[in-house]
């Protein structure tokens, strides 16, 4: 049986339900976009070879097309219809699957025939990752395939954690399809890997943690990438607020504050006062719960019209907060 396609003109948001998931598989084999919920951020998704689609994500996105899309796979069995790994790679990714999957932790590895090469910048390697959130699942079960799928945000603005976050930044879109599976729980993008690389690489943290690939692998190279290194993604400027945006420690804030007249957005995790008319964000002292609010607070400040938005360094550096400190490096530097 086949659902029933509604004609649409433009965006279209429905909440995450057996039908919509069916509709939105249709879509997929139709050749259109379809946004989807995963626990790291909301993803927009082609199949992974269809050119046409391909083609109108890179072009709805505003993304270079040298900067390579995660394939999205069902099942850690379903690697091989876009990938290609050696024995040694294949035996880390089954680690690694064994320990990871399906989670926020993402493999790049070498590119198989179900991978356009449109998707993955014209390398022949290839980022692959099995999602844990049921709607991504059942997404991607019930299309069959892969699902070729970059955070679903214009390029270079900042991720989307909720539906909504998806609508306004493509409130404008035609023929898009979001499914609303409420706010993502982790809230930072997937760790990338690159276990073509000997020894494997991280290329992006994310929430599994280097600690954690060190346990599994053994060795892992974590020299932090330069701006256009092995990883387009990475480039020091992402994730960005368009609202100018300031890293600082609770005396720099504390002083910025004094000096500045124009109102400003503070996102600290201390209690401090914030005078008028600059307004304040307070942020969770747990590391868990501030990544999953993160991208939602830095683009509720960037769409209220403050002059600057002042961040207070995180807590800490150690686990969580490093992957949250390298966000906000990135949300903060102005190269
Ligand atoms: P996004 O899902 O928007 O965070 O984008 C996916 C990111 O994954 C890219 O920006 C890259 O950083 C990384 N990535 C995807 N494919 C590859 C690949 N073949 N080699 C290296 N990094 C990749
Ligand atoms: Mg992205």
């Amino acid at each position: 049986m086949t659902t029933p396609v509604p004609p649409v003109a433009s965006v279209n948001s429905l909440p995450a339900d057996d039908q919509s998931i069916l509709l939105a598989a249709q879509w997929l084999r139709q050749g259109r976009l379809v946004a989807f919920p995963t626990e790291t951020v909301y993803g927009l998704g082609a199949s992974c070879t269809d050119e046409s689609a391909l083609a109108r994500l890179y072009a709805l996105k505003g993304r270079p097309g040298d900067n390579p899309l995660i394939a999205h796979v069902a099942t850690p069995g379903e690697v091989g219809l876009v990938a290609c790994p050696t024995p040694r790679q294949a035996g880390m990714l089954a680690d690694l699957g064994r320990r990871f999957w399906p989670g926020p932790l993402t493999m790049v590895l070498p590119r198989g025939p179900g991978m356009s090469p449109s998707a993955t910048g014209g390398r022949d390697t290839v980022a692959v990752r099995c999602p844990a959130h049921p709607v991504a699942r059942a997404l991607l079960t019930a299309f069959g395939a892969p699902i070729a799928a970059p955070s679903a945000n214009r390029s270079g603005h900042i991720s989307p954690t909720s539906a909504a976050h998806v609508l306004a930044d493509f409130a404008n879109a035609s023929e898009l399809l979001v499914i609303d599976g409420g706010p993502s729980r982790v809230g930072v993008e997937s760790t990338v890997v690159d276990l073509v690389a000997d020894p494997p690489r991280l290329l992006r943290p994310g929430s599994v943690l280097p600690e954690q690939l060190v346990e599994a692998l053994g060795e892992i190279d974590t020299t932090p990438m330069s701006a256009q290194g092995a990883s387009p993604g990475t480039a020091a400027r992402h994730y960005s607020p368009r609202t100018p945006a300031l890293l600082l420690d609770l005396a720099g804030l504390r002083q910025a504050l004094a000096e500045r007249r124009e109102p400003c957005a503070v996102v600290a995790t201390s209690d401090l006062d914030v005078p008028r008319p600059h307004g304040r964000m307070s942020m969770p002292k747990d590391a868990e719960a501030y990544a999953a609010r993160l991208y939602a607070v830095l683009r509720e400040v960037d769409q209220a019209g403050f002059s600057a938005i002042l961040i207070e360094r995180p807590p800490s550096r150690v686990g969580l907060w490093s992957t949250i400190l390298d966000r906000l490096e990135r949300a903060t530097t102005t190269a």
